[in-house]
């Protein structure tokens, strides 16, 4: 390297570190994500997209920009460990055709408005199970600063049996096909381990399987194990020996067992669980993410809109989806860990705390179910879920205190993803409109 050239990377590092932009937070209350106790009057300091330090008081470090939240309770952003970017509320039109007349740039479209509302209400990270092409190129166009949005872990299509819950030709007439409806279809051990290398390939962070049945599909039953316990082993394998976590959407209890004995580390809906089912989950650590949102929208979409929702899965519905509701208490007593997901895309992310809460979740439970063991869920608890030193400077902060009143979950007025403001006094900020 030459004089110069030297020169002018000293000149470089120190423009670097001289942009670096110090902001401080003066929370009134932090509710940590690390303990369960709220800290009262704490400084939030953030150098760039980290958090530096949390000291006690309201510091004032010259050169640093202060951000009055005084009168606020402070969080970490929260995370919803169950979306679908692109998927739409039952309130327009049949998911059927809805599916037959959108291509995935379509949908990509489609994620783009729904990630933006879901970081509006205080959602700086999710973990999208069950995408495609469209999914990924939305991870990567918000991780590059394009659009607004949470950052995502991403699956692509499930993978699952022919005629499973995951095979989108379900429902549809026999003759129909086309390219991209077979890249979750795995009828074999060793589909099972193609599949998981291609979706590496493709570029997923995690990989979702259709161990049973499911409620929004035509002509499977939720009743059903319908992967084989060999299929599973070696998704798991196959997909731990990359780097992959995998999450399986199940119901019936003997193959939530046969799962968690496969080595999923979540279980998806897991409506139908027994005390003895949860107990072999708290036993091998596996994580419930429950998305009791998503049954008490499909449940009166049902009663008051069957047009709405796939051909014929109406009458499913309405014989399910009570249940989870029912079962929840039986989860929260088990101890077994839960982390929080919705199962929507589009609509209120928020719900799914009202919905635990009554269940029997503490509202302090509830919050961690949304950050820090959601954190521990996706891999990702060195970065995002809690506000101490070397986290993403993810927050989001609410008037009043969720943990006496849980609606203020729901009114998130100022969001923060990597230092950058997104919402301030509940308006979206110009940052939020890129
Ligand atoms: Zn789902």
């Amino acid at each position: 390297m030459t004089l110069a050239a030297s020169f002018a990377l000293i000149v470089a590092l120190f423009a670097t570190s001289a942009s670096a932009r110090d902001v401080v937070i003066h929370a009134g209350t932090l509710l940590d994500g690390v303990t369960d106790s709220p800290r009262r009057e704490v400084s939030i300091l953030i150098r760039d997209d980290r958090i530096t330090a949390v000291e006690p008081g309201f510091v004032k470090p010259a050169g640093s920009e202060i951000i009055d939240l005084s009168g606020q309770t402070v969080m970490p952003g929260f995370i919803d460990c169950h979306v679908h970017i692109a998927s739409k509320l039952p309130s327009r039109m049949n998911a059927t055709e809805n599916w037959l007349t959108h291509s995935a740039l379509d949908r990509a479209f489609d994620g783009a408005v729904f990630v933006r509302a879901m970081l509006q209400q205080g959602f700086t990270s999710a973990r999208d199970v069950g995408g495609g092409d469209d999914t990924v190129a939305v991870r990567d166009a918000i991780n590059a600063g394009k659009i607004a949005g949470p950052r995502l872990w991403v699956s692509l299509e499930p993978l699952g049996p022919t005629a499973g819950h995951g095979d989108p030709r379900n429902g549809l007439a026999p003759g129909l096909s086309h390219p991209g409806w077979s890249d979750g279809i795995v009828n074999t051990p060793e589909e099972a381990r193609l599949r998981v290398r291609e979706h590496r390939g493709r570029r997923a962070d995690l990989i979702k399987i259709m161990p049973s049945g499911g409620m929004a599909s035509t002509g499977d039953d939720p009743r059903q194990q319908l992967m084989t316990d060999d299929e599973m082993r070696v998704a798991v394998e196959t997909a731990h020996s990359l780097g992959l976590k995998v999450a399986a959407h199940i119901y019936p209890a003997n193959a939530i067992e046969a799962a968690v004995r496969a080595g999923v580390d979540s279980v998806e809906h897991g409506s139908f669980a027994t005390a003895q089912t949860f107990a072999l989950m708290k036993e091998h650590g596996t994580y419930l993410v429950p998305t009791l949102t998503v049954f008490e929208i499909y449940y009166v979409a049902a009663r008051d809109h069957p047009e709405l929702l796939t051909p014929g899965t109406a009458p499913k519905e309405l014989a399910n989806d009570l249940l989870p509701k029912k079962n929840f208490p039986l989860a929260v007593k088990s101890g077994v860990k839960i982390a929080y997901g919705t199962d929507i895309g589009e609509g209120d992310h928020t719900m799914e705390f009202g919905l635990m809460i009554a269940g029997g979740l503490t509202p302090m439970k509830a919050l961690s179910a949304a950050t820090r063991n959601a954190a521990d869920l996706i891999g990702a608890a060195d970065r995002i879920g809690s506000v101490q030193p070397g986290r993403y400077a993810d927050l989001v902060a609410t008037a009043g205190d969720p943990l006496a009143d849980p609606a203020q979950f729901a009114h998130v007025d100022f969001v923060m993803k990597g230092g950058v403001i997104y919402r301030q006094d509940g308006h979206p900020t110009v940052a939020a409109v890129q």
